[in-house]
């Protein structure tokens, strides 16, 4: 096994670069990266050479990628369980008919392929969000935990609908598990216009706080202005700062509501992580059988990026009653939300939202010993076409397909 000691001709995206980065012909200019034990260096190219080092010769390199939402629990389950109706909540019902099929081997065999897909895709941090049924840990909580890959750290998010945590007691209850499950666990709900109690919103938020956990919620997925669920957080949060880190989800009814951009102005201060959807909400959201839908459903990302507030892109469902679709590849992802949020320059710009750290991890350093290199794909065509790539992390490099060491370029 070669552990490479750094590498050349890294074409690095231009939101990783100081704003001083020389240019060629109106190009960064190509890296040179240097993998040390504390971290990675990295520096125009200056034509020395180095031992041990690879040669990119201008591949396309980001940092590993992120999966910030998915949903391991329900992921390959539309063939026996598809949904009967189009929408977000006849998907719900169809999944608690499929819930019966739910046994540890079941799970299990589900989220492991999930697992390996994403890996595939070059993505170093999974966070799937877990249904509880009631203010006990489901068996999904457990099996889930007990998954691993040299290659992705899983977090797991508590997903409980808004009424569990109407009593004080069950709140506590559902956050002293989550704080139990130690690193990678999160507080999360299901808030929508369907269930909404501002005193159940305030429990989960105070029992978050007295366990110290971050929290990531499904939030106004819906496009209804008056939905309350950001509205009423962005109030709270300017009488009650949370000191840990809150992720907002799909939050689709800010592109209907006449107050959003008050209410983004506090998720700035805040510093509130959003995560769009784009696949799951263009197929959810403004879903009428037999009507072309008129509506987007996303979240106000160009608003949100203007504020400087951590964004990220997420798959959300893949093929369960939610969404029949999907790949576990953020360049999927990246690619839907490049045309439905009309986003700037893939590479260049838009990569940033599927492998911002700090969107993730408020803090978090953003360009480590781990990266993923597309080897022959060009500028202007990605993410389509030559998506092939492999990781090179702390120096090795793992082809993906089989998760095996290859000899990178
Ligand atoms: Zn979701």
């Amino acid at each position: 096994m070669n552990v490479y000691s750094g590498a050349t001709g890294a074409r690095l995206p231009r939101w990783l670069l100081p704003d001083n980065w020389p240019l060629k012909d109106n190009q960064p200019q190509q890296a040179t990266l240097h993998f040390h034990a504390e971290g990675l260096q990295f520096e125009p190219d200056s034509g020395s050479s180095y031992v041990n080092y690879l040669a990119l010769n201008g591949a396309l390199v980001l940092p590993a990628l992120i999966e910030p939402h998915a949903h391991l629990d329900k992921t390959f389950t539309v063939q026996r369980s598809p949904a009967q109706q189009a929408g977000l909540l006849a998907a719900i019902a169809a999944m608690h008919q499929d819930r019966e099929n739910w046994n540890a081997d079941d799970l299990r065999q589900r989220a492991t392929r999930a697992l390996h897909w994403a890996v595939e895709g070059g993505v170093g941090v999974l966070r799937t969000h877990i249904d509880w049924f009631s203010a006990d840990a489901p068996l999904a909580w457990q099996v889930i935990g007990e998954l691993s890959h040299p290659l992705c750290d899983i977090e797991r998010v508590a997903l409980a609908p808004l009424n569990f945590f109407a009593n004080a007691t069950d709140a506590q209850h559902i956050a002293a598990q989550v704080a139990l499950s130690g690193q990678g666990a999160l507080l999360g709900g299901f808030i929508h216009s369907s269930n909404w109690d501002a005193q159940a919103f305030e429990n989960l938020l105070q029992a978050a706080s007295q366990y110290q956990l971050d929290i990531d919620l499904h939030i106004d997925e819906e496009l209804n202005s008056s939905a309350q669920g950001m509205r009423w957080l962005a109030r709270y949060l300017q009488e009650s700062p949370f000191k840990g880190q809150i992720t907002c989800s799909h939050s689709c009814a800010l592109s209907l509501q006449d107050d959003a951009q008050q209410i983004l102005d506090v998720l700035a201060q805040q510093r509130v992580t959003l995560i769009a959807l784009p696949l799951t909400n263009l197929l959810l959201q403004d879903a009428v059988q037999g009507r072309t839908p008129r509506l987007r459903g996303l979240t106000l990302i160009k608003e949100a990026q203007a504020r400087g507030i951590p964004l990220l892109l997420g798959a959300d469902n893949v093929q369960d009653a939610f969404c029949p679709l999907g790949s576990y590849d953020p360049l999927d992802t990246l690619f839907s939300g490049l045309l439905s949020l009309q986003l700037g320059a893939a590479f260049d710009e838009a990569s940033a939202l599927i492998c911002q750290r700090s969107a993730l991890h408020a803090g978090a350093v953003q360009f480590s010993n781990d990266l993923v290199v597309f080897p022959d794909a060009d500028i202007t065509s990605w993410p389509l076409r030559q998506r092939q790539r492999y990781r090179l992390k702390n120096g090795v490099c793992y082809a993906l397909k089989a998760g095996e060491q290859t000899d990178g370029a």
